[in-house]
C-alpha cells in the first residue's frame, strides 16, 4: 500500500429511510491505520454505517470525513475506498486475474500494468498460480481472497469488509480472520469490518464499535468491552454475563465494594452512585470448588458464596457449571477438568479477582 491510510470521522451522522432511522446521530473517529469492527445484532445499523463510509448510501444529516476531506455528499467513485462484499461479487465469466485487474482497467490503466498490479495483489493474499482459474474453480476461502485482492489492487486509503467470513465454515473463518488481520497490519491500511460475531470482533480488532437500535452502545478495545462493559446490553452481547443485584459502597474516588450474597468484591465504580446496582459477573469471576474439600465442623469463611451444582457440561478445555446460589443461578466456567463436580454436590464459590463490573443503571 503506497498511499497513506486515512482516518474516518463521523459527526452526528444520521441515515433515515422514510420513517425508519437506520443510524441515529452517530459520532465516532476511526484512527488511520487501525482495524475497527462495527458489531451488533441484526438490524442495528452496522451495514448502513459501512455503506455510508463506502459512499453507497449518503447520510440524511451530519458530516463524514475521510482523512481531512469532507465526503458527506461524495459518491463512491470519489472516495478512495474499496469494499469487500459478503457475497464476494466476483464476475463468474472472468478468470482470477481479470477479476482482480478489472477495477484498474475500467479506471483507465493499460492492461499490462493492470495485470502486473493484479499479480502483486494476488501474491499478497497467497494466490499466485491461480490467475487463470474461474471463480467456480476455487474454494470459498480462495474466492474470498480474490475479493480481497480485487479491493487491494486499487490501493485504497480505506478498506471495508461487510461480513467477509459468513459464507465460510468455522475453521476457515478462524484462519481467514487471522489473514485479514495480518494483511491489515502488514499494509498499515485503515480497515472497517462489519460482523455480528463477537468472537470474530474480539479476535481481529484494535477497536470495536458496538451498535444497538441505530445508536452506539459503547466503543473500546476488545479488552475494554469484555472487562469493562458499561451496560447490560454490552455485558451480555460481548460474551456471557451473570447479572445480579448488589449494594455498591464507594471506598475512594475511583473504587468501591459491592456486597452480594455475603461476599464483598472490590470494583471500579466508574462514577456510578452508591446504593443498589446491577453487577455483571463473567463466568470466570468465581472459582468453583467442592465443599466436601472442607473439614467436617469447619465453618465457611466470610467472602465465600455457597451453592449447589445444578448442571455440569464437560467441554474439553473447561467445564461449564450452572450453580444454584442465594443470589440466583450462576453460569460459571472452571478450568479444572480433572475432577469434575457432579450435579447435586455442594460447592463454594470464591472470587478470582477479575470479571466483576458495575453496570450503569
Ligand atoms: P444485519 O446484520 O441484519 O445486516 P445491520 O445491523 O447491518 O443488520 P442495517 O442493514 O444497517 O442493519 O439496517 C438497519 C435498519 O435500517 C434496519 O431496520 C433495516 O430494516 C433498515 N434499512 C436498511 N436498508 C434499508 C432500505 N434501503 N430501506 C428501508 N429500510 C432499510
Amino acid at each position: 500500500m503506497k498511499k497513506e491510510p486515512a482516518r474516518i470521522v463521523f459527526e452526528s451522522v444520521r441515515k433515515a429511510y422514510g420513517p425508519v432511522v437506520a443510524v441515529r446521530d452517530v459520532s465516532f473517529e476511526i484512527p488511520a491505520g487501525t482495524l475497527v469492527t462495527l458489531l451488533g445484532p441484526s438490524g442495528c445499523g452496522k451495514t448502513t454505517t459501512l455503506r455510508m463510509i463506502a459512499g453507497l448510501e449518503l447520510p440524511t444529516s451530519g458530516r463524514m470525513l475521510i482523512g481531512e476531506r469532507d465526503v458527506s455528499g461524495l459518491p463512491a467513485s470519489e472516495r478512495d475506498v474499496s469494499m469487500v462484499f459478503q457475497s464476494y461479487a466476483l464476475f463468474p465469466h472472468m478468470n482470477v486475474i481479470e477479476n482482480v485487474a478489472y477495477g484498474l482497467v475500467v479506471s483507465g490503466t493499460a492492461k499490462p500494468a493492470a495485470h502486473a498490479g493484479a499479480r502483486e495483489a494476488l501474491k499478497s493474499v497467497g494466490l499466485e498460480g491461480k490467475e487463470a482459474r474461474l471463480p467456480s474453480e476455487l474454494s470459498g476461502g480462495q474466492q474470498q481472497r480474490v475479493a480481497v485482492a480485487r479491493a487491494l489492487v486499487l490501493e485504497p486509503s480505506v478498506l471495508l469488509f461487510d461480513e467477509p467470513l459468513s459464507n465460510l465454515d468455522a475453521k476457515l473463518r478462524r484462519s481467514m480472520r487471522e489473514e485479514i488481520r495480518d494483511l491489515q497490519q502488514r499494509l498499515g491500511v485503515t480497515v472497517v469490518y462489519v460482523t455480528h460475531d463477537q468472537e470474530e470482533a474480539l479476535a481481529v480488532s484494535d477497536h470495536i464499535v458496538v451498535m444497538n437500535h441505530a445508536e452506539i452502545a459503547q466503543i473500546g478495545s476488545p479488552r475494554d468491552l469484555y472487562e469493562r462493559p458499561e451496560t447490560v446490553f454490552v455485558a451480555t452481547f460481548m460474551g456471557d454475563a451473570n447479572l445480579v443485584a448488589a449494594l455498591l459502597q464507594h471506598t475512594s474516588a475511583t473504587h468501591g465494594d459491592v456486597r452480594l450474597g455475603g461476599m464483598t468484591l472490590p470494583v471500579a465504580h466508574r462514577g456510578i452512585a452508591a446504593g443498589q446496582v446491577q453487577v455483571s459477573l463473567r463466568p470466570e469471576s468465581l472459582a468453583v470448588q467442592a465443599s466436601s474439600a472442607m473439614h467436617a465442623g469447619e465453618t465457611h469463611p466470610a467472602g465465600i458464596l455457597q451453592g449447589v451444582i445444578k448442571k455440569a457440561a464437560y467441554l474439553g478445555t473447561h467445564i461449564e457449571y450452572h450453580v444454584t446460589t442465594a443470589i440466583g443461578e450462576l453460569f460459571l466456567k472452571c478450568d479444572e477438568v480433572l475432577q469434575p463436580i457432579a450435579p447435586g454436590a455442594d460447592v463454594s464459590l470464591t472470587p478470582t479477582g477479575h470479571g466483576v463490573t458495575v453496570l450503569k443503571p
